[in-house]
């Protein structure tokens, strides 16, 4: 079973929706008459983003964008898009829907990316936040938990495309890896 290689959980569902809660709520204050476009990033983002928007109670717009990111444990250094917005943004709040901020490189990118596009602001809410990892001075706007400097999987975080659908975050087994 998939649990079974789970070392320890770090993050636990119930944890997570209460604070997919008051993010939604905060959300939904800050963006009061702004009508945000909510950017999902793939893949990692999507189970955040779907618990997330539950609690967001003005109107909003959901958009999805792929980036490169890691490749196992590794990072690739470089950032490509690889699947670019569907509509334009110019004028519009943006919300970045992100599953974890680690270095900040890719962060960094797309926010440049969304500037360029010409959009109005752009935020960027997280699920999780390393920051003993950071290597670019960035920081989300909105952080669900911050983490230490472990390699985490599930609620969308993958091992080699694997684990994203465990229902809480956690630390894989060391031999599952090595
Ligand atoms: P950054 O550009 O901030 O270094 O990396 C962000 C991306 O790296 C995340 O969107 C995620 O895909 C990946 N990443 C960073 N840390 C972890 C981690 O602990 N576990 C997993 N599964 N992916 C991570």
């Amino acid at each position: 079973m998939l649990a079974d290689n789970v070392e320890k959980i770090l993050i636990s569902e119930e944890e997570i929706v209460e604070r997919c809660k008051e993010l939604g709520k905060e959300i939904s204050t800050d963006y009061e008459g702004k009508d945000p476009i909510i950017i999902g990033l793939l893949k990692g983002s999507v189970p955040f983003m779907a618990e997330l928007i539950k609690y967001i109670t003005i109107d909003c717009e959901m958009e999805f964008m792929a980036v490169s990111s890691y490749s196992g444990t590794e990072s690739m250094g470089d950032v490509r898009i690889l699947k670019d917005l569907d509509r334009s943004i110019k004028g519009e709040n943006v919300l970045v829907v992100e599953d974890i901020v680690d270095t900040g490189k890719t962060l960094e990118k797309v926010k440049e990316l969304l500037y360029s596009k010409g959009a109005d602001s752009v935020k960027v809410v997280s699920l999780l936040d390393k920051p003993d990892r950071r290597i670019v001075d960035i920081e989300a706007e909105y952080v669900g938990f911050t983490i230490p400097n472990e390699f985490v999987i599930g609620f969308g975080l993958d091992f080699d495309q694997k684990y994203r659908n465990l229902p809480y975050v956690g630390v894989l087994k060391e031999e599952c890896y090595k």
